[in-house]
């Protein structure tokens, strides 16, 4: 038995797609969706926990692959250090889910139960005021 985490990006193209039912049917993997956030003909992502025998495991990821998901392990815990951040506001664009965000008064907060650890704030942050630690 296999089991791990992942972040499956959707391209708007291909968030219509039944790919967490073939996941179940075909390659007979235990899904345990974490977090999601899919809407019709936008892009989306959902965070997983799949499981399932390390033939049909592998067989499931290939399959993944070749739909064109971005597929990403889920690993480590996003850092925001507030002290370091200099309200720049550049990550908040970046932040798929608003975990790193401007509040009312237009301050940079962090949510870390929104956060997918996609790493996407990482690049962005000149300050290095988001770090991830595994
Ligand atoms: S990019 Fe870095 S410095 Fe700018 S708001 Fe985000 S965390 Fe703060
Ligand atoms: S890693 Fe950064 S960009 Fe990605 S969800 Fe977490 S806070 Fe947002």
């Amino acid at each position: 038995m296999v089991v791990n985490k992942f972040v499956l990006r959707f391209s708007s193209a291909l968030v219509d797609q039944p790919v967490i039912y073939h996941l179940v049917k075909d390659y007979d993997l235990v899904i345990n969706i974490l977090k999601a956030d899919i809407n019709p003909h936008q892009e989306g992502y959902v965070v997983l926990e799949l499981s399932g025998d390390s033939e049909n495991y592998n067989r499931g990821l290939e399959y993944l692959k070749n739909t064109g998901v971005d597929i990403s392990p889920l690993s480590g815990t996003i850092f925001w250090n507030k002290d370091r951040c200099l309200q720049c506001g550049a990550c908040t664009s970046f932040c798929p889910t608003g975990a790193l965000k401007m509040d009312q008064k237009k301050l940079v907060d962090f949510d870390g139960s929104k956060c997918i650890v996609c790493e996407s704030c990482l690049d962005v942050c000149m300050a290095r005021a988001v770090e991830v630690c595994f």
